[in-house]
């Protein structure tokens, strides 16, 4: 697999579809505060005993999902601004190339393999 303009436009397009699917996914479990920032929803089920039970689980449940989607949203961005700028596929850490498997696998990765492996 080799890094062309084509290679790099089929991961836009990926990427833009993810962004999208995150965004979507967030709006229904947390609300957007800042460009990059969400806050988990806190629903208002009831009084009763039983009812702030089942909100503090939901509310759990929505903060663990805000999370991992505010941080692969912000990934999913990160990734398509390199597009624009033209330095997608390029390591963050070693400014080595990235091999382009990975990124066919994970196209909002910013390290390289080795860098990733060092940093676990
Ligand atoms: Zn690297």
């Amino acid at each position: 697999m080799k890094m062309n303009a084509k290679f790099i436009e089929e991961r836009k397009v990926g990427l833009e579809k993810r962004r999208a699917e995150l965004e979507k996914e967030l709006a229904s479990s947390a609300e957007q505060v800042a460009e990059n920032d969400y806050d988990a929803k806190f629903v208002d089920l009831g009084d009763k005993d039983d009812d702030n039970a089942a909100e503090v689980a939901m509310f759990e449940k929505n903060l663990s999902m805000e999370k991992t989607l505010e941080i692969s949203l912000y990934n999913v961005k990160k990734a398509l601004k390199k597009i624009d700028e033209g330095n997608y596929g390029i390591c963050e850490k070693c400014e080595g190339s990235i091999n382009p498997e990975r990124l066919a696998a994970f196209p909002s990765a910013t390290a390289c393999m080795k860098c990733k492996e060092k940093s676990l």
